[in-house]
């Protein structure tokens, strides 16, 4: 029986570790290797094998994402991508229809707008914040209400508990993206998503040197989930599900600094002439719920802004800076800006990009973890 822990960063450290320390490691080791010895198994998904997400790598990193996330069962997988794929294709079929909240990662946003249609799954996009709009767009064959909990490029929190509240009244599965809040900061679970979805590339990896995903939720649906992953084949490799496993352990240290190196940030921007909008929910205002804000325990390191020189204000901007490099993806310790026009978002229309909110001159910076007055000074410096 695996051992339980309440604390969060002990969950990190000590949650789903093997029983037996092999011949005496403190560290899992990685098994480089594609297939085990047969041992009388009588189901294919019960044979040992890479692309089964079953050796000792893999199952080590269930149990403490399961842990760290509150759920059953938790399956990790070769990319984000893999999981939200891999999620949805179970959940759908040709015929079903699904919601998703309407400013959603650029790669989830192209997989509905340019697969679903020739696999017969239909969707409808939602404004995640205004509940009363939900209901008009469902259809008998609605099944599956997709959100982000903390939405990119623009921070928002939609209204996640009404979320939970539709999805259980008109029995839907919830699913959501839970990359940008962490576990550390937000327990979607525990408030009742049926599902977690996680890009383990950013915060939980944290090193900006893997790509990988999990899905978290109930024994059955993360059963079903890896039946379809072996046919999808998005499995993680085992020294990637090492890097993962490592970088796991220092996830609440981690996010705990991004947290506060981000509002240190956000509050430096707000008081900055030369910045006409910043977008950091732990700023506050307006466009957030409040009751759905204080599910949350902190905000985490990504943050946007505009300055009001536009765009052009926006490239010379980024030439400036000296410390903070520009690069898309996030959640690594290292501070990365990047303009979402032209990276994350690219592949929405100008139209649907404007009017969602992302303007050329958006800027996106995720925070890393710094010395923060370092981080203050190359803005600073930048901005003059
Ligand atoms: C990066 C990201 C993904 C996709 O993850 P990959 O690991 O790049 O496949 C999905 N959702 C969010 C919110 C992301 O930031």
């Amino acid at each position: 029986m695996a051992r339980e822990f309440e604390n969060l960063d002990t969950k990190a450290i000590h949650a789903g570790e093997l029983e037996e320390n092999i011949e005496g490691a403190i560290t899992l080791p990685i098994f480089q290797s594609s297939t085990f010895l047969y041992s009388g198994q009588s189901r294919y998904e019960d044979l040992k094998y890479i692309r089964l997400n079953n050796t000792p790598n893999h199952i080590v990193l269930h149990g403490k994402l399961a842990a760290l996330e509150g759920g059953e069962a938790a399956l990790v997988t070769a990319s984000g991508m893999a999981a939200i794929t891999g999620t949805l294709l179970t959940l759908l079929s040709a015929g079903d229809h699904l919601l998703a909240q309407d400013c959603l990662y650029g790669g989830t946003h192209d997989l509905l707008t340019t697969d679903f249609d020739s696999w017969g799954i239909e969707y409808d996009f939602i404004d995640s914040s205004n509940p009363s709009s939900w209901e008009e767009k469902l259809k008998p064959r609605t099944k599956v209400i997709l959100v982000e909990g903390i939405s990119n490029p623009l921070m928002k929190i939609g209204d996640l508990l009404s979320v939970v509240e539709f999805a259980r009244e008109h029995g839907l599965v919830s699913l959501i993206d839970n990359t940008f809040a962490t576990p550390v900061n937000f327990n979607p679970l525990k408030h009742g998503f049926d599902l977690v979805l996680h890009s383990c590339t950013k915060y939980l990896n944290g090193h900006s040197d893997i790509v990988a995903g999990a899905v978290v939720g109930t024994r059955s649906h993360i059963r079903r989930i890896n039946r379809k992953l072996l046919h999808l084949g998005g499995s993680l490799d085992p020294h990637a599900c090492f890097l993962l496993h490592r970088g796991l352990k220092t996830l609440g240290v981690r996010v705990r600094q991004h947290n506060r190196n981000a509002l240190a940030v956000a509050r430096f921007l707000h008081d900055q002439p030369a910045v006409s909008v910043i977008n950091y929910p732990g700023l506050g205002g307006l466009t957030h719920n409040a009751r759905n804000l204080e599910l949350f325990r902190g905000f985490g390191g990504m943050l946007s802004f505009e300055l009001a020189g536009g765009a052009e204000a926006a490239r010379e901007f980024v030439s400036r800076l000296k410390l903070i490099q520009e690069a898309p993806s996030l959640g690594g310790v290292e501070t990365l800006i990047t303009r979402p026009a032209t990276t994350s978002h690219s592949g929405l229309s100008e139209e649907d990009r404007l009017e969602l909110g992302i303007g050329d001159g958006l800027l996106r910076l995720t925070v890393g973890i710094e010395g923060v007055q370092d981080l203050i000074d190359d803005i600073s410096q930048a901005l003059c």
